[in-house]
């Protein structure tokens, strides 16, 4: 028999001692180990821990795990609690905020999931066409179609074609807006490029005129609508570096550019030997595409003329070179045509930015970056300030899906950017930034099926950024762990109803609350009000228009007032038009062994490890143990992690739960031990199991 040691009243089998545990370590650090020792193990094993990490999304190529991964890599198989603290403290909070499921989108294996359903649901669309105004664009591969996904903390979601370079074309607008807004501030930007909706197509050649109908109006006061018209994009890109050459100008934009997507420039080179030793980004610079840049040249007529229009308004930074003089003095007629170098400059690089090539996990990291309001997840550089990329998201939102734009921003809600070459990214501030590429295009230029997987993750997730004026139980907050967002949904109305505040319930139906809504054993806060006697609760709920409904064992709150003797309760469902159905529980020996639950002071915590027990989420579980809940806390009806895991017959969350001390023989409400609840249910593996354990 193992030496038993128990931790905050549950058993782990330990070979030092729990007194040992605490006089080294924080609660908190004790807490985390003990939520990563499996299998009744006293360690962690090293492959297990690598697994939970990249399972939270953090990848081995991430340059801030990289001394935590040389570590494990030198680490022998099992890591002891010793161990674990001299890892864990001498790696970046990352990790922890990882192992602890604190990461932007904590639960991240469940979002994986959703996002390959996705990608299963749209694959089948192949309808638009390629664009086809020059050659390079003609010839890819129609078929191809990624996602790629990187939140503010560097978790990334990649499938399909998500490394492939493709030509980012007009996605290149909003940086480089960023970029000039960078080198001059919003003020002066402004002054050659405006930020409103231009009700044109992006290649218009009309521009603005401001203080229109003014008596003041000069006449040079024309400018582009905004950056994410090719007039505004020709401007922007006119104004950044001016005075320098064209090639310093395009390496100067591909470094800040890089920035973003989390390349850096060789640093903190040390000598070795006499050898030079540089630290190398694993990132490239986006890449570029003269052949691209060539066709966009020779067709680009309507852009040179963009760029000469805008030339003429006085707005385009002139390139500073005096006009030479009259190299035909003698001649009558000749004379040389002049074109100020600032207008041509401006459009070179303007055509060479539209041929820079990036993958959709690039520029799902660029987007990312905005973000994180400017500095870059991974590296942690700060590329841009915060009101660079305050100034700059607006006008993505308003005009970034060319003529869809509005009704993008309408159903989706997010600032956004596509390109002819089939990419489109969207940004979810403080959240995440998408990446899609797909290169058919509709009508107006926007990927076909990078708008329906945008469309798909808004159905499916609040992120919507005017999502706050809506109550909605049905699609996933991914900046919850999915337990506490089903938990969120119910818990707070239940624990009311069966403590009797009825203030807390009308403020939940002033905020619009479904109090319908039951729990994982579909109980609802009128069940809770009846097995409690509240007689006023279950009258304000049936005033609120709320409707009696049978819980996991057909129980109707009739049955839990009549259990309970509140007759007067009986009475009001009695006088109701319903059939009621009679539960049927099982328990086997009411006289048996009972076990006590731990009463947990945090009530939605309970609740919400009791919906990851039920949905087998083990992740769910650690997290929720790493931050000190009891396995063994029980709810309402004195439910706990192990009957929703044996009721649902999710065997590794019994697992799980039985080797971090959960008792065997708890009761709920009605007597039910886990064992019973599992052979109600007829789940087989867990009945053999706890069976066998039972014995
Ligand atoms: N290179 C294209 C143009 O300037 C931009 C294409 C796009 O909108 O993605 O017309």
């Amino acid at each position: 028999m193992k030496n038993e040691v128990t931790y905050r009243g549950v058993a782990i089998n330990d070979g030092s001692t729990i007194d040992k545990l605490k006089e080294q370590a924080t609660d908190k650090e004790a807490n985390l180990f003990f939520s990563l020792c499996e299998n009744n193990n006293d360690f962690i094993e090293v492959e297990r821990f690598k697994e939970i990490i990249f399972n939270s999304g953090l990848q081995q190529s991430d340059d801030r795990l990289e001394s935590l991964f040389n570590k494990l890599h030198n680490h022998k198989n099992n890591i002891s609690f010793e161990d674990f603290l001299s890892i864990i403290r001498t790696s970046p909070l990352l990790v922890q905020k990882s192992l602890r499921g604190e990461l932007a989108i904590p639960d991240f294996q469940d979002f994986s999931q959703n996002m390959d359903k996705i990608y299963e649901k749209v694959k089948p669309n192949t309808s638009g066409e390629l664009a086809s105004y020059i050659p390079p664009l003609k010839e890819v591969d129609p078929e191809q179609f990624g996602i790629a996904i990187v939140t503010i903390d560097g978790q990334v979601y990649q499938r399909g074609e998500s490394n492939v370079d493709f030509s980012i074309q007009s996605m290149v607008k909003p940086f480089n807006y960023c970029i000039a807004l960078e080198k001059l501030g919003l003020e002066k930007v402004s002054n050659h490029v405006s930020a409103e909706p231009s009700g044109r197509q992006f290649d218009d050649l009309t521009l603005m005129t401001r203080n229109m109908g003014g008596s003041s109006l000069k006449p040079n006061d024309r400018v582009p609508f905004n950056p994410m018209v090719n007039a505004g994009a020709i401007m922007t890109t006119g104004l950044i570096n001016p005075e320098d050459t064209p090639t310093e100008r395009l390496q100067y934009i591909r470094e800040e550019f890089g920035r973003l997507i989390g390349w850096f420039k060789p640093k903190n080179a040390s000598y070795y030997r006499g050898q030079k030793i540089e630290k190398k980004s694993n990132i490239d610079m986006p890449r570029f595409n003269k052949n691209v840049a060539r066709q966009e040249n020779f067709t680009g007529y309507n852009n040179i003329a963009t760029g000469f229009l805008l030339m003429a308004t006085g707005n385009l930074p002139h390139s500073g070179t005096e006009i030479e003089e009259d190299k035909h003095k003698d001649s009558e007629y000749e004379f040389d045509f002049h074109v100020e170098p600032g207008v041509t400059n401006a459009l070179k690089l303007y055509f060479s930015l539209c041929s820079l090539e990036m993958t959709a996990k690039d520029i799902a990291m660029a987007a990312a970056t905005l973000a994180n309001s400017g500095v870059c997840p991974v590296t942690q550089d700060r590329v841009l300030s915060q009101r660079t990329v305050r100034s700059c998201l607006p006008v993505m939102q308003m005009a970034g899906m060319y003529n869809g734009s509005g009704e993008f921003f309408q159903d989706i809600g997010l600032p956004a950017k596509s390109g002819v070459g089939g990419g489109i990214f969207l940004v979810v501030p403080q959240l995440m930034g998408i990446c899609i590429f797909s290169p058919r295009l509709d009508l107006v230029g926007n990927s076909i099926r990078g708008l329906e997987v945008a469309k798909e993750i808004t159905e499916r997730y609040l992120v919507h950024l005017f999502d706050g004026t809506m109550t909605d139980t049905k699609r996933i907050d991914p900046r919850l762990p999915i337990a506490r967002w089903r938990a969120n949904n119910c818990a707070e109305a239940i624990w009311a109803a069966s403590n009797g505040s009825i203030r807390t319930l009308e403020r939940l139906v002033s905020s619009q609350r479904n109090l319908e809504v039951g729990d994982y054993d579909r109980r609802t806060p009128l069940h809770l009000a009846s097995a409690e006697g509240h007689i006023e609760v279950v009258n304000f709920l049936l005033n609120e228009g709320v409707k009696p409904i049978p819980d996991r064992w057909g129980g109707y709150p009739i049955s839990d007032a009549k259990n309970n003797d509140h007759k007067e309760i009986v009475d009001i469902f009695s006088k109701l038009d319903i059939e009621y159905t009679e539960p049927l529980h099982y328990i086997e020996d009411p006289n048996g062994n009972s076990d006590e639950f731990a009463v947990y002071e945090n009530e939605s915590l309970v609740i919400e490890l009791l919906f990851a027990a039920a949905e087998n989420d083990v992740n769910g579980i650690r997290q929720l143990v790493a931050q000190g809940v009891p396995v063994h806390a029980g709810d309402y009806d004195s439910r706990t992690a192990l009957h929703l895991a044996a009721a649902e017959g999710s065997l590794d969350a019994v697992k799980y739960l039985v080797s971090h001390g959960h008792p065997l023989y708890v009761r709920d409400r009605w007597g039910a031990t886990p064992l019973d609840e599992a052979k109600r249910e007829k789940r087989d593996s867990v009945n053999v199991f706890l069976t066998e354990l039972m014995k």
